[in-house]
């Protein structure tokens, strides 16, 4: 069923077993499995059913580290969450996203890696995987190249000592956007509440767990949520201001109080890190080697990542990239200048080298509550509601990284034969040319240790018996590959556990 909060009374008293506060990816997710498995849900949702645009409001916040996109535009309110801006066009529907699961090592605790490791192996994660493949509009979970026959009979003129071909699928957006709105509205226990954002959980007396969610409508009527169990969806930058503006009963913040809620704060470095001459003008009119197209009914794209025993050697952090047909005309000023200088492309065309690569985890990298009152605070008159104020940082290790590999893309490309590579990352320049994936982690980080981690390897936060958390702020690392496919998985296996704590009640 789905509701518009507009209409309800004030003072309102919604319950269900389990509320759960967003509906993205996350959220939506959790809500039609929980569903499914005969939980009564109720999810409230800050943004509209339909587009929109004055829900931005309420995301706006700060930016005080590395130049980031405005936070409005980063993300977003309403059914589907950020799924609503995905616009990556892979052949379907007319445009939806990449997606790939994170490689063993990412789990791994890697000596290299500070605050690297998760709680368990990739094994846990990859029936949940096969799900989460189901629910995204995926083909099978097969992310080799050979199973897509794209390896050319291995003779590759890209496969170096350090780099090997990869593969990433493409989804429509329409997964979590269009599609589910039928299932929810017809289902019997799940409740989809809209135009409703939660500004503060209301811990009970003893302070280990959740009694409320209070929330306000958009037209400014306060109401409120109990439930058994309360699941925070609300995104990599939500999820922490949420638990730091919940200062009733604990100062320092629900989840707080080893002052980790927000740090760590990680993302996905996308740069042009080289542009490719080809020494073949007909690598351009090859699709297997960068397009997207459609193999057996599921739109797949070819990639390159460092191998992991350059990985391991070199003591580095996950790298892949993509090679992208690119007009020469509408590259800057500066890297035509170089083509120029370097005698020139043979066409009006080159292949861009768009790098993606993982950030470690840092603790300087963070979110925290800014002086601002957000659009519920002022809506609520609540001063406590407040903005949430994002720094990004890069670490040392993730520069090196993407040097690194820039410098071994120069070498070994050169070496091969492919054509002339012109790099363009330099420590001095790099800051300026780095920009985010819209992909936002490690917010609210996993661990067994509550001194290490906000939630525990069940996502329960842990010091509260009955509070939960949905979404890439939980992932320790977040490897190089874009994360909703391993958001989903993780909220599949949330639902499974929640319905076993609920009956265990
Ligand atoms: C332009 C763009 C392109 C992207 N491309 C890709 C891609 O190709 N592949 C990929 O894997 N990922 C991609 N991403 C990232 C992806 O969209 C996110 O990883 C994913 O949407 C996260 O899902 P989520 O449900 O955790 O959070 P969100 O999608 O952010 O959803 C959170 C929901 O919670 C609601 N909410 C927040 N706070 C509250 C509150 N206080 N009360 C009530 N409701 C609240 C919001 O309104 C929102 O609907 C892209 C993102 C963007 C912006």
């Amino acid at each position: 069923m789905i509701i518009d909060a507009r209409t309800l009374d004030s003072s309102s008293k919604l319950h269900a077993d389990v509320c759960v506060i967003g509906a993205g990816p996350a959220g939506l997710t959790l809500a039609l499995e929980l569903g499914r498995l005969g939980v009564e849900v109720c999810v409230l949702e800050s943004g509209s059913i339909d587009w929109d645009p004055s829900s931005y409001r309420l995301s706006v916040g700060e930016n005080v580290g590395l130049l980031y996109k405005d936070l409005e535009h980063s993300r977003w309110r309403g059914f589907g969450g950020s799924a609503t801006f995905w616009s990556l066009d892979v052949g379907v529907d007319p445009a939806g996203a990449r997606y790939r699961p994170l490689d063993p090592i990412d789990l791994e605790s890697r000596s290299w890696v500070p605050r690297s490791g998760w709680p368990f192996g990739i094994d846990e994660l990859t029936s949940h995987y096969e799900k989460a493949q189901e629910i995204c509009g995926l083909g099978p979970l097969d992310y080799t190249v050979g199973g897509w026959a794209l390896d050319r009979d291995g003779n590759h003129p890209f496969v170096t000592p350090s780099f090997e071909p990869i593969v990433f699928q493409g989804g429509p957006a329409g997964r979590f956007t269009r599609d589910p709105l039928a299932v929810v509205g017809a289902s019997e226990n799940l409740r989809l509440y809209h135009h409703v954002t939660v500004h503060e959980l209301e811990m009970q007396a003893t302070g280990d767990r959740v009694c409320e969610a209070h929330a306000v409508t958009r037209v400014g009527s306060e109401v409120s949520a109990t439930a058994a169990i309360f699941v925070l969806a609300g995104g990599g930058i939500e999820n922490p201001r949420l638990l730091l503006v919940s200062r009733g009963r604990r100062r320092a913040g629900v989840g707080n109080e080893h002052g980790l809620v927000g740090t760590h704060f990680m993302e996905h470095f996308h740069a042009l890190t080289a542009v490719l001459i080809p020494g073949e003008p007909g690598w351009l009119e090859q699709p297997a080697l960068h397009s997207w197209h459609v193999v057996r009914g599921t739109p797949v794209q070819q990639m390159y990542r460092i191998r992991e025993t350059t990985v391991r050697s070199d003591h580095l952090l996950g790298y892949c990239f993509s090679l992208v047909p690119t007009a020469v005309a509408g590259l800057p000023a500066d890297v035509r200048s170089d083509i120029e200088r370097a005698g020139g492309a043979p066409g009006d065309w080159i292949l861009g080298v768009d790098v993606m690569s993982e950030q470690a985890p840092n603790p300087m990298s963070r979110v925290t509550r800014s002086d601002r009152v957000d659009h519920a605070g002022l809506m609520l008159m609540a001063p406590h509601s407040r903005q949430p104020s994002l720094s990004w940082q890069p670490a040392d290790l993730d520069v090196r990284t993407l040097l690194r590999g820039q410098e071994l893309v120069a070498e070994e490309f050169q070496r091969a034969g492919v054509g002339t590579v012109l790099t363009r990352l330099t420590r001095e320049n790099i800051d300026r040319e780095l920009y985010g994936g819209d992909h936002h982690m490690g917010t609210t980080r996993m661990h067994d240790d509550p001194a290490q981690g906000v939630v525990d390897a069940d996502c329960r936060v842990h010091s509260t018996e009955n509070l939960y958390i949905a979404g890439s702020s939980v992932f320790p690392t977040g490897g190089y590959a874009n994360p909703t496919l391993t958001i989903v998985a993780l909220a599949v296996r949330l639902a499974a556990r929640l319905r076993r704590v609920l009956g265990a009640g």
